[in-house]
């Protein structure tokens, strides 16, 4: 069986199993008696839901989170020391930005629209239970102070991306430059990113595993949340997340670079699952980064700065959210937005989306900032929190794709990618 149909099982089979032991944990007199009900709570709380598979789940995370940093710095240094022209980073990485930006544009454009059509938030109950507390919205300029290292193991150590990736640029462009000595260095960078590779390989093998683990305990916390008035909001973004990661991204990708968008949607499908179970499009970056080389045939120069850069920056499926998240807390609270308004809320969304750290949950974070923009109540996100974490992991697997996407195009229009890996649908397949 290949490893997307295992990882798929694993993920049926821990949301419905996991969401049987949340209903079963809610009957208090499901068995008649009272010690076999304690006895049966422990197994299934205790014993596996918060015992054996949330360390299962802790591990899994864990061991993706290792390689982030190693790895986009390893590869980051390898791609850009290796450069035979170093006058094309600049070109390589302004048309990445602008590619990310107009596609986040074009996300939470399309998200307006629809909210501001389906309407999902009008007569919705505006009363909570008063706990949540309101994130404090992080000032514009800290976002983008925020991308220079000062120390760079700091930023290592604390996982800032932004900076990671800018220190492994200077690293890699003086290596570069430096000659028979950055030729030795250089080598050693290429053999420390095979052996990181081969690391992401052989952990993606235990992915079923880690992803049952992670996924029965959320839903046997939660089940899928408290929809209720809801239904019509995640409807609402689910479906601009359909829109813009089945129909836009291969339109995209298909008149941009003339590649297949079925061959690309097949090839994306394990790094979109590993993005769904862990929410995370940083943890993701590892699997993101083999399936855009090895199984893309994306070369490292482009790969190594698109894909780290796109976790960081690029969260397509998160300005979604957040459109849709603001017109549905204006509807609520019954207030009208004017168009410039609307331009204010794609704007800010934009520059949330590289604020927005690829981490579970962090979008409701960065919307506070957006909310705070067209002056609505940030306490308005109380009222989606409830069934944002199933909304965030749809999200993250359509950031990850969008990461993969512009990717590819770049490449193409840089002549770096390998067309016969890429038509070539068993290239890096896993087992
Ligand atoms: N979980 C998202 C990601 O990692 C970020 C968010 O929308 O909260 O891409």
């Amino acid at each position: 069986m290949s490893l997307t149909r295992q990882i798929l099982l694993a993920m049926t089979a821990a949301i419905l199993l996991g969401s049987l032991t949340q209903r079963l944990l809610l009957i208090p007199d499901l068995l008649s008696n009272p010690v076999w009900q304690e006895y049966l709570h422990y197994i299934l709380d205790d014993l596996l839901a918060h015992g054996l598979f949330l360390l299962g789940g802790k591990i899994f995370i864990a061991s993706l989170k290792v390689l982030v940093v190693p790895l986009v710095f390893v590869s980051l240094v390898c791609g850009v020391c290796h450069l035979r022209d170093q006058g094309s980073l600049g070109r390589l990485s302004l048309k990445t930005i602008v590619l990310y930006l107009a596609t986040t544009g074009l996300a939470i454009s399309l998200a307006l629209l629809l909210a501001t059509w389906w309407e999902p938030g009008s007569g919705v109950d505006k009363t909570t239970d008063g706990n949540y507390v309101p994130p404090q919205p992080m000032a514009l300029i800290d976002v983008l102070a925020n991308i220079f290292p000062s120390n760079p193991v700091q930023a290592m150590a604390e996982g800032r991306m932004l900076q990671v990736i800018v220190f492994a640029l200077l690293i890699g462009i003086a290596i570069g430059r430096a000659g028979e000595y950055g030729e030795r260095i250089g080598s050693h960078f290429n053999d420390w990113n095979e052996v990181l590779m081969k690391l992401v390989t052989l952990l993606m093998s235990f992915a079923p595993y880690g992803v049952f683990c992670l996924l029965f305990t959320l839903f046997a916390e939660q089940g899928i949340g408290k929809v209720g008035d809801l239904a019509l909001y995640m409807l609402t973004v689910t479906t601009v997340l359909l829109l813009h990661g089945f129909i836009i991204y291969p339109l995209l990708l298909k008149s941009l670079s003339g590649l297949s968008p079925r061959i690309f949607l097949r090839k994306m499908r394990d790094v979109q699952l590993f993005a769904f179970s862990t929410a995370s499009s940083t943890a993701t970056v590892p699997v993101t980064l083999r399936a855009v080389e090895q199984r893309l045939g994306v070369k490292n120069r482009v790969a190594a700065f698109s894909v780290p850069l796109g976790a960081t920056i690029n969260m397509d499926g998160t300005a979604i959210m957040q459109g849709v998240a603001t017109a549905f807390i204006a509807q609520a609270y019954g207030i009208d937005l004017s168009l410039s308004q609307y331009l204010l809320v794609v704007l800010t969304a934009m520059l949330a989306s590289i604020g927005t750290a690829g981490v579970p949950g962090v979008g409701l974070v960065t919307l506070a900032l957006v909310l705070e923009q067209v002056q609505l109540p940030v306490e308005g996100i109380a009222l989606i929190i409830g069934v944002d974490r199933i909304l965030d992991m749809m999200r993250t697997a359509v950031n990850v794709t969008g990461d993969a996407m512009v990717s590819v195009v770049v490449a193409r229009s840089e002549g770096a990618i390998d067309q016969d890996i890429y038509n070539n649908p068993k290239a890096g397949e896993q087992k």
